[in-house]
């Protein structure tokens, strides 16, 4: 029985997460849930699973939270030190990391120190601390399985060969609900229009994200510290049907890659249960119809966020830190109508050129770092 706390439960990821572990009853055991607002739906959560612990990661809702929301089972419990006691609970085997943002960090952290199995959705933790994560998985043993699809689709492939044998990994993108668009269409795109993705349903920060294609440039860096990979090694092609989920080409020229419906449970159910496959509640592809799979190369030109992506990965140092909260920051302005859709990659744009570049941060470098760079795009016009 495999015990599993997942962080960030009532999101995407997270209800996602807990359908796989509710189809699995036999195998998983969910051990606690974490939320950081959403306190009611974590109370459902809690009544349908009876987890030992329940956090809310707002310490502020300590005297808002009805405690009949919640299984008289489970124990509540308050603020980041929460997230961080069930990430390193002794009990614990797994810890799902699905919390969007820089906030993901201090849990995915507290897990790896533990040597736990981390399950990483959380794309934004790798990019903000990427060497810092990897360094420390290495070093307390800890196995760091990627959840992102695409991540999950160069994990799997990479088992085809050997590190050395490998001439590139490429990232499968849908292109968000914009591709194609002109420059002047982009000009009119509302945070409603961006919200609506063809082919994901995800949360509200990640579906601005794809639309930018910024939540593809996180995911170069992203696959840049996963898979320690050379720069020139990572490429993005566009594939609208998001089906197949990003390939590795090996030095003879094959290509393996993963394919399956878009849809989480597939990539965050291998990552529970790896190294081993298990019949799951994931939807199968239907080969008995008539479909295409198309690519295409990105247009770096309607879509400046990629490149950032690239030089971040490039650079390495304190960009990923300042990247990752200048797009947050800039993501809130554009959902609370205070920023042009187009100004977001030109924000970030400005303030990661700006920032005091340094090589070889430390955790507390980095922080402070990603604190700066929201100050700055709150002031930025
Ligand atoms: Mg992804």
């Amino acid at each position: 029985m495999q015990r599993i706390a997942v962080l960030g439960s009532t999101g995407s990821i997270g209800t996602n997460c807990l359908d796989v572990i509710a189809a699995l009853p036999d195998q998983m055991d969910l051990r606690s849930v974490t939320a950081h607002a959403r306190w009611e739906s974590l109370g459902t959560q809690t009544r349908r699973f009876a987890p030992r612990w329940a956090v809310v990661s707002d310490p502020a809702l300590r005297h808002v939270v009805s405690r009949e929301a919640f299984s008289p089972a489970t124990e509540l419990l308050f603020g980041p030190e929460g997230i961080e006691q069930v990430a390193g609970d002794p009990e614990v085997h797994t810890v799902v990391s699905g919390i969007v943002g820089a906030a993901g960090l201090r849990g995915a952290w507290v897990a790896l120190e533990a040597g736990k199995k981390v399950c990483f959705a959380n794309k934004e933790t790798l990019v903000v601390a990427g060497p810092l994560m990897t360094r420390l998985a290495r070093r307390t043993g800890a196995p760091l399985i990627p959840v992102d699809s695409e991540h999950s689709a160069i994990f799997q492939a990479l088992h085809c060969g050997r590190r050395c044998e490998v001439r590139r990994v490429v990232l499968t993108s849908s292109g968000g609900p914009f591709r194609g668009w002109t420059d002047q269409q982009l000009q009119t795109v509302t945070p409603e229009m961006a919200l609506a993705h063809p082919t994901w349903n995800m949360g509200r920060k990640i579906s601005i994200d794809s639309a930018t294609m910024m939540n593809k440039a996180l995911e170069v860096v992203e696959a840049k510290w996963l898979f320690d990979l050379e720069i020139d090694q990572i490429e993005v092609v566009v594939h609208p049907q998001s089906i197949v989920h990003s390939f590795v080409e090996f030095v003879d020229g094959s290509v393996i890659a993963q394919l399956s419906p878009p849809d989480m449970k597939l990539p965050i159910q291998y990552a529970l249960t790896y190294p081993e496959r298990v019949p799951g509640p994931s939807p199968r592809l239907d080969w008995s119809r008539r479909f295409q799979l198309e690519f295409e190369p990105p247009d770096f030109e309607r879509f400046p966020a990629l490149q950032l992506g690239f030089e971040t990965a490039r650079r390495g140092g304190t960009c990923g830190a300042v990247l990752n909260a200048a797009n947050e920051a800039a993501v809130e302005r554009f959902l609370a109508n205070d920023l042009s859709f187009c100004d977001i990659p030109r924000a970030c744009r400005a303030v990661l050129d700006a920032h005091t570049f340094d090589p070889t941060p430390t955790l507390t470098d980095l922080i402070r770092q990603d604190a700066r760079a929201r100050e700055e795009i709150k002031r930025w016009k």
